[in-house]
């Protein structure tokens, strides 16, 4: 597996790999790399990479004052292990000088899906989002890149910014990877104590059991109203941030849920900001 830290050096081998008519898919990442990040890796793989070049890097740009970059988990280590135990290519651990280089001024803003859910809880975010992924093609112009709908805001977004902006690039989804409880991976979870991880699943369960009354053969269940979903979750513990049914693919708000829609909650389990989402 090839580990690039130069951007340019990144940049000149992914060239000469298109050069050589190799497929490149890109999985970016902040680290901290646990079973969610692995099976875009695995996705990858699927729809048949040559070269699966995954990056590790916490992008300050998209975290807003007085949230947790600094504190942000990081283990260089061990997601080398994991990347190339899972098969990745060649794996880039950028650091923030020289993925932005002094006087930085140029940034890439979605204005339409952007506007709602995480974007309007975290002023910034998805300009610092949309910045560091439009380097991240430039770097590596992958044919394809893997995301997780565990991020379902930032995929659209992202689609959104390939479309408008002429990437030449697909995008692909990878489904929501969960621990045997239910709760989304992530790699925030290890902030949680055992008592916030309980508490936790108040989001996963809501959510999980929601989707399935939608799901045939399930008449007799009685639907959950949203609600019923927000008022469990602060039963829990939690405090919720957000919960949202949006048309899944304008991410309109939508009154009542149905298919087509994404349901989608951001809560605080003690300082801990989750995030999860099920598509009805
Ligand atoms: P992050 O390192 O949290 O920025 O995530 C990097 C990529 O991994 C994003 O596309 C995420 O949506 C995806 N991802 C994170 N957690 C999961 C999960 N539990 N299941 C599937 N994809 C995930």
């Amino acid at each position: 597996m090839k580990i690039f830290k130069e951007p340019k050096k990144l940049q000149k081998w992914c060239a000469a790999q298109k050069l050589a008519g190799k497929k490149i898919a890109l999985v970016p990442t902040m680290g901290y790399l646990h079973e969610g990040h692995l099976s875009l890796i695995e996705k990858a793989k699927k729809k048949g990479a040559d070269e699966i070049v995954v990056s590790v890097f916490v992008n300050p740009v998209q975290f807003g004052p007085g949230e947790d970059y600094e504190k942000y988990p990081r283990d260089e280590k061990a997601d080398l292990a994991k990347c190339r135990a899972a098969g990745a290519t060649a794996i880039f651990f950028p650091t923030p000088a020289n993925m932005y280089l002094d006087c930085h001024s140029v940034y890439v803003c979605e204005e339409d899906l952007s506007k709602g859910l995480c974007g309007a809880r975290r002023p910034g975010h998805f300009r610092g989002v949309c910045t560091v992924v439009a380097k991240l093609f430039n770097l590596t112009h992958p044919d394809f890149a893997v995301f997780g709908q565990k991020d379902y805001q930032q995929v659209q977004v992202i689609k959104r910014m390939v479309r408008d902006l002429n990437f030449d690039l697909d995008i692909v989804m990878a489904p929501i990877v969960r621990e045997p409880s239910g709760l989304a991976r992530s790699s925030r979870n290890t902030y949680l104590s055992a008592e916030e991880k309980e508490k936790a699943l108040a989001i996963s369960k809501n959510l999980l059991s929601l989707k399935a009354s939608f799901s045939s053969g399930s008449r007799t269940t009685r639907r959950p109203s949203l609600a019923t979903v927000a008022a469990n979750i602060e039963k829990a513990g939690l405090r919720l941030d957000y919960l949202s049914c949006v048309d899944a693919k304008t991410l309109e708000p939508r009154k009542t849920v149905a298919k087509g829609c994404c349901v989608l909650v951001a809560a605080y389990d003690g300082k801990t900001r989750l995030i999860d989402n099920v598509l009805i």
